[in-house]
């Protein structure tokens, strides 16, 4: 039954109508964990639910600002609930990578890739639809150091926002790539694991931006549905037997969900991967009615996060990966520049290689992928870029020093929290008696980036783009 308009009565008084879809919660009717009332009064009383993922590589645990009320998000390892929105912007932390702030049903990637994948093995991982990033830095927080993230989107104006949240999380294992989903087909049965985050018709998040909701029909989920077919036949190739890829959308239409998985397992001639998830989660399993393959739905009447789902498939067929006899070579570092930059990294087996005029770093492990995904691949960043290396000294990139392979005996000019905003809004510092030349930035610990020490003065090297504009 579909009421023509509806009052949710989920706290005891009648809520305004919300303008949800009839078509879309006639659509979810007998979906498992589907109730239409509670979903509709959910999303009447709109409460906002807030939660982030700290980065381990930088923290433990909450950080104390957030720490009264802050409650651990079950299913994730780095994840908690905030009681309230705090002004994230004005949060020194946030510029210097230390959490990311996420929507919590999302975090239940980090049980998938557990239960599906072997994380204490160097594995290839591939973000196929990145961009802004939550996924990616969750992943890259849960694999081992000896892994690789091919951190990918394809939407040229969303790399941007990708490759800031990725410089700031720190991380030298990942590649940001900006390729078409076919483009991988170059690279068959490279990664271990693949993610498919896949563009979708967003009824996931219609209580978080209900101005959406406007934009929503029957069409735009039968779009969705064709473009999410195309996307995974594409990029299966890459993926080698034996690997898993992992499927999620924020739409509860069963045409973007059960039954893309039905149509990957029949077509693709996968296997599905069933999870288990404790009964007090609250996630529900769902089964695709052809295939009989697992799903898992989140529900916002049912747990506090947002609409979201997700499945796993293994791949029976392909083989493993054969590198192309001609690959382009990396412009490895000399000796000679290795010594100069050795004092700037922390202790570690790096490789050191030239990229158009800048020096960068890749751990040791990930170096062999260099070659194979620069011939593949549109690279947009590798490891971390560390600056360019004149006659006289490494002029630094703002890369480095956000980084968790600097060298944590480099002189640092601590900041209070005001300090540091000044300095996040690439205002001049004042910088005491730090030495002369270059000289790292910090809060709480936390590097934010770099100055250099003028005699009576310092200039600001935060970058331009990203600095805070709001007062
Ligand atoms: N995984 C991201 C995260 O957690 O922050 C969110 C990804 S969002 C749901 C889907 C992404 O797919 C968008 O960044 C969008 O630009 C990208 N996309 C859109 N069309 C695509 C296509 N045809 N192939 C691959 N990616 C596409």
């Amino acid at each position: 039954m579909v009421p023509g308009s509806w009052w949710g009565r989920g706290i005891g008084v009648l809520l305004p109508i919300v303008n949800l879809p009839k078509e879309l919660i006639s659509s979810l009717e007998g979906l498992p964990g589907f109730d239409a009332e509670a979903f509709i009064g959910v999303h009447a009383a709109g409460r906002q639910v807030t939660s982030i993922r700290v980065n381990p590589d930088k923290m433990r645990g909450v950080p104390t600002a957030f720490r009264e009320g802050a409650r651990p998000v079950p299913w994730s390892s780095q994840g908690y609930y905030l009681p309230d929105r705090p002004s994230f912007i004005f949060d020194p932390l946030l510029h210097g990578g230390t959490y990311y702030v996420q929507e919590a049903s999302s975090m239940f990637l980090e049980q998938v890739l557990r239960q599906t994948a072997d994380l204490s093995r160097p594995l290839r991982v591939l973000d196929l639809c990145a961009a802004p990033g939550g996924k990616s830095t969750l992943i890259q927080s849960v694999l081992s150091a000896d892994s690789l993230l091919v951190s990918n989107e394809v939407i040229r104006g969303r790399v941007h926002i990708l490759q800031e949240n990725m410089v700031k999380w720190g991380a030298a294992n990942v590649f940001i790539t900006s390729n078409d989903p076919q483009d991988f087909r170059r690279l068959e049965n490279y990664f271990d694991v693949i993610v498919v985050d896949a563009p979708c018709s967003g009824s996931g998040l219609f209580r978080r931006e209900p101005e959406a909701i406007g934009e929503w029909s029957l069409d735009s989920v039968r779009l969705c549905h064709s473009r999410q077919q195309r996307i995974l036949a594409d990029v299966w190739p890459a993926l080698r037997q034996g690997g898993v890829l992992i499927y999620s959308t924020c739409s509860y239409s069963r045409e973007e969900d059960e039954d893309i998985l039905d149509w990957m397992i029949r077509d693709l001639d996968a296997e599905g991967c069933r999870l288990s998830a404790p009964a007090e989660w609250n996630i529900v399993e769902t089964v695709a009615a052809a295939s009989g393959g697992y799903g898992y739905r989140c529900w916002p009447d049912r747990l506090a996060g947002e609409g979201f789902f997700i499945a796993a498939v293994r791949k029976k067929d392909g083989g493993g990966y054969v590198a192309p006899r001609r690959l382009v070579s990396p412009d490895r570092a000399t000796k000679q520049e290795e010594q100069r930059i050795g004092s700037w990294l922390r202790e570690g087996e790096w490789f050191l290689f030239r990229h158009q005029e800048k020096m960068h770093v890749l751990p040791g492990t990930a170096a062999g992928a260099l070659p194979v995904l620069q011939s593949a691949l549109y690279l947009k960043r590798a490891g971390v870029p560390l600056g360019v290396l004149s006659a006289k000294e490494l002029i630094p990139e703002h890369d480095l020093a956000v980084s968790t392979v600097v060298n944590p005996s480099l002189p640092v000019l601590s900041l209070s929290k005001e300090e540091a905003l000044v300095y996040l809004r690439k205002e001049e510092i004042a910088p005491g008696d730090s030495p002369l030349g270059w000289t790292l930035v910090g809060y709480e610990g936390l590097n934010l980036g770099w100055i250099k020490v003028l005699p009576r003065r310092s200039n600001n090297y935060y970058p331009k783009e990203w600095r805070i504009l709001k007062r």
